[in-house]
């Protein structure tokens, strides 16, 4: 981890560090191959929308940001999802994404996981793979909105992530690289990929 974050504190552009792991991944894990592969598919897409994303936004902070993230992410960015998901994803999966993807409200579909609301799992996915570049795009002044029932939480308490509000997903501690010395614990959003420090003794569910 120690190199991880001395290469994104060197890097803007986390992608090529994330193809890189992804191939050193599979030739590692050859039983995840079939994840891994649908993986190194989404990586052009995503990078090529968080690269091409215009930010900060036109009315951003006032709205307009957020409704723009939502038209670019179903009209640019999720189509390519759906080609990359159906060339190289897993038989499953692909039939739950064409499924959703002729038949849903897309831009309501990633309204609602903007807002955390409950989605199947194939809607989870398309919201997801399309919409997460856009918000790490954004970082770091997003117009998110927060996770429900945490409106008013101050970023002091970091138990959502203090670029977005969205849940943290991993928990991991740093190596500090000194013998006597720990390195932090962070958390990493769910939403934008952001990472925080945050206490080694707090639970990263409650805040207790
Ligand atoms: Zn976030």
């Amino acid at each position: 981890m120690q190199v991880l974050e001395a290469a994104i504190a060197e890097s803007a552009n986390a992608w090529p560090l994330r193809r890189e792991r992804a191939a050193e991944l599979a030739e590692r894990y050859p039983h995840a191959a079939e994840m891994l592969r649908l993986y190194q598919a989404l990586i052009p897409v995503q990078e090529r929308a968080y690269l091409e994303f215009p930010s900060p936004l036109v009315g951003e902070g006032q709205g307009g940001g957020y409704s723009k993230l939502i038209d670019f992410a179903v009209e640019r960015v999720l189509p390519e999802i759906v080609d990359a998901t159906v060339s190289s994803g897993p038989a499953r999966l692909r039939d739950g994404v064409i499924s959703v993807f002729c038949s849903a409200d897309l831009p309501d579909l990633i309204r609602r996981w903007l807002h955390g609301q409950s989605l199947t799992p194939f809607e989870t996915y398309l919201a997801r793979a399309s919409t997460s570049p856009l918000c790490e795009a954004m970082s770091p002044h997003p117009a998110l909105p927060r996770e429900p029932g945490r409106e008013m939480e101050e970023d002091s308490s970091k138990t959502h992530c203090p670029n977005c509000g969205g849940l943290p997903q991993v928990s991991y501690f740093a190596v500090s690289g000194e013998p006597l010395v720990s390195g932090p614990r962070y958390l990493v959003c769910s939403r934008c990929a952001r990472n925080w420090i945050f206490s080694r003794m707090t639970c990263a569910g409650c805040g207790e």
